[in-house]
């Protein structure tokens, strides 16, 4: 049955059939054969495109051979939330490791002109009620963002003990002592009777394989490492050295939707290269309100993120508190739903009211771009045709009315998959060469490559035994925690777990439980703890089972980080959205809090 026949309720002002048929072209225009192998990796010649201009070069240290309780790899949110949750747990000698300068992960690194955060600051903050922090804004800025991070850094003492500008490059356990040997590119060979990895999912800047990118002799950066000494001005905009400058930006996703507003502003001429347009709907910021502020109570916070997370994987809720664009669709279908007076549903028909959400939602979007972008070819080119969720949504108020400036020019590269060469002076797309002085490379970060080359570093387990061979056909994890084979060792971030848009509400969960777990294995007078094989066999069972639907959805999405470019469900492959707990974060928590006051680690290997 067809999507128009099993509506027949329902007035439509489209058809939903063409639709469905036209999303499924243009995805398979972009879909490329090569995959994630279309990207190069930022070793040997494009090495420079990753160093840290916020640091003053020559930094220098003794290395180090002490032994701590717990080390973190990684200072950004994971790190942070990890370092304060174990604190207040009792665990007091730690030790976190961050390749940056400073704390921040992500908001060390993005400091981009527009860069802000995308999910609602009250519930993407973490640890505000903690502190006592109100965020300024509805979306906060890089700027505040990364200041919350070195105030949560100060707050929890993350301070002492930390080893900035530090890159580990292999932990091994020694099993007699039960230990991990921790080492470093400063020659440190620490001992940690315990490790958290949180080293982010997007911490690897990628860059497109496009034939003769190493030919270019003008300026090049990756929006992560933005040159401001290039560009002048700041994370406000002001670009002020561009203004002699013919620009090209590679990539429209949500770094670019941020950032092309304020190059457009500056640059004499701005090239856009686009592939896929994102979805751009309204940000419509505000400054907080601070009789609202002053009215909030006790677990504000956590209520707040837990009514996000059931809002946006669909579950009922009393009232959407949010209420922001990425909760829009949801409060579409509660509509729908309440159309219907209470009639019971099937599984299809509550699949297909969601599609049709979906459509509506998408329509609303590319009518937006109607309404705003006046070259009616621009216009065509940025309308997006996928389903909300496919792509990360993006939001902002100044990104298409870019497209209005006379200096700025959309070209679609949507036919030859990308642009299609580079040569000493000009980008190539549509056999157009376009001359420019400075590429921007706004091309993302590596997401669906090994687990390893993402860390930068191996785990040499029990036995010998490394990560990257025990993960070379997927990854294997009992609740997304833990390893059989690589005791003492967690993981914090979207893997076999529950997932949540707002990565930071997801992280802090996380936090928690490990702590506890590490705090168990020290007040029980364990040497160690791991999964049992069983455990974790069942464990990734399922997540399999679980994610049928997520699977279904994401394979038939335009390619891109969430599905692994395309080639989602390939052996050993990955992807923002590959292996989720499907029932989501909030399950995912009740699931963990039932298995805590169990109180005997179920599924865990006690040494
Ligand atoms: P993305 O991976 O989302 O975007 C990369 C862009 O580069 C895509 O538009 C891609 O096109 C394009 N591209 C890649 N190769 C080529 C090529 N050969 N020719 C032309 N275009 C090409 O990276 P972002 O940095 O924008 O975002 C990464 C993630 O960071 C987001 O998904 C989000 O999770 C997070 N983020 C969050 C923000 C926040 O506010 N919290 C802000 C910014 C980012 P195609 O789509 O066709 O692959």
């Amino acid at each position: 049955m067809d999507d128009a026949s099993a509506t027949d309720d329902t007035v439509l002002d489209f058809d939903p059939d063409a639709l469905r048929e036209k999303y499924q072209r243009e995805r398979d225009k972009r879909v490329r054969a090569e995959g994630n192998s279309q990207y190069v990796e930022v070793e040997g010649r494009f090495r420079h495109f990753v160093d840290d201009h916020y640091v003053a070069p020559g930094f220098t240290r003794e290395p180090l051979t002490d032994e701590v309780d717990l080390v973190i790899i990684g200072g950004g949110f994971g790190g942070l939330l990890m370092g304060a949750r174990a604190r207040e747990a009792g665990i007091q000698n730690i030790r976190v490791i961050e390749a940056g300068g400073d704390f921040g992960g992500t908001w060390y690194w993005n400091r981009y002109p527009g860069a802000q955060c995308d999910i609602e600051s009250y519930c993407y903050l973490p640890l505000v009620e903690e502190l006592g922090y109100v965020p300024k804004e509805k979306y906060s800025y890089a700027p505040e963002i990364y200041e919350h991070s070195r105030r949560i850094a100060n707050h929890y003492n993350l301070y002492d003990n930390a080893c900035f500008q530090t890159n580990v490059t292999e932990l091994r356990w020694d099993e007699a002592a039960a230990r991990w040997i921790v080492s470093t590119d400063r020659n440190d060979a620490m001992r940690a009777r315990f490790v958290v990895m949180a080293t982010g999912p997007l911490n690897r800047p990628k860059l497109p394989a496009i034939p003769g990118i190493e030919e270019f002799e003008g300026h090049t950066f990756h929006t992560s490492r933005w040159d401001y000494d290039y560009t002048g001005g700041n994370h406000a905009g002001g670009l002020t050295k561009l203004a002699d400058k013919r620009v090209a930006i590679i990539g429209t996703g949500a770094t670019a939707i941020q950032s092309v507003p304020h190059v457009g502003a500056s640059a004499k001429h701005l090239y856009v290269f686009q592939r896929t347009p994102s979805s751009v709907d309204l940000r419509g910021n505000k400054p907080t309100d601070p009789d609202w502020a002053a009215s909030l109570t006790p677990g504000w916070q956590r209520a707040r993120r837990e009514n996000f997370n059931n809002m946006v994987i669909g579950l009922p809720v009393e009232q959407d508190l949010v209420n922001d664009g990425w909760t829009d669709i949801f409060r579409m279908l509660s509509r729908a739903a309440k159309a219907r007076r209470g009639q019971a549903m099937t599984k299809r028909e509550a699949a297909l009211m969601i599609k049709i959400a979906d459509f509506q939602k998408m329509n609303g979007i590319r009518k937006r771009v109607d309404e705003t972008v006046t070259d009616p070819e621009a216009a065509e080119a940025l309308k997006p045709w996928y389903r909300q969720f496919c792509k990360r949504p993006t939001f902002n108020d100044d990104y298409l009315p870019t497209f209005n400036r006379p200096n700025v020019k959309l070209i679609d590269t949507s036919e030859s998959k990308g642009v299609e060469r580079i040569t000493s002076n000009a980008l190539v797309a549509n056999g157009v060469e376009y001359e420019v002085d400075c590429i921007i490379f706004a091309t993302g970060f590596e997401v669906g490559t090994a687990w390893t080359r993402r860390a930068g570093y191996d785990l040499i387990g029990v036995g010998g035994k490394t990560l990257s061979d025990y993960w070379s056909d997927g990854m294997k994890t009992y609740h997304g925690f833990s390893t059989h084979g690589f005791p003492n060792c967690f993981i914090l971030g979207q893997s076999q777990n529950g997932g949540s848009v707002n990565l930071t509400s997801v992280l802090d969960d996380q936090a928690q439980h490990v702590s506890y777990i590490i705090k168990q294995v020290m007040d029980r007078g364990l040497r160690y703890s791991q999964p049992t094989k069983e455990a974790e066999t069942e464990w990734v069972a399922e997540i399999n089972r679980l994610s049928v639907v997520a699977f279904r959805f994401l394979s038939s999405c335009t390619p891109g980080s969430y599905n692994n470019e395309g080639h989602f469900g390939e052996p050993g492959s990955g992807g923002l959205g590959a292996g989720a707990y499907a029932p989501g974060i909030n399950a995912f928590n009740a699931l963990m809090a039932k298995w805590r006051e169990a109180g005997d680690l179920e599924g865990l290997e006690l040494g």
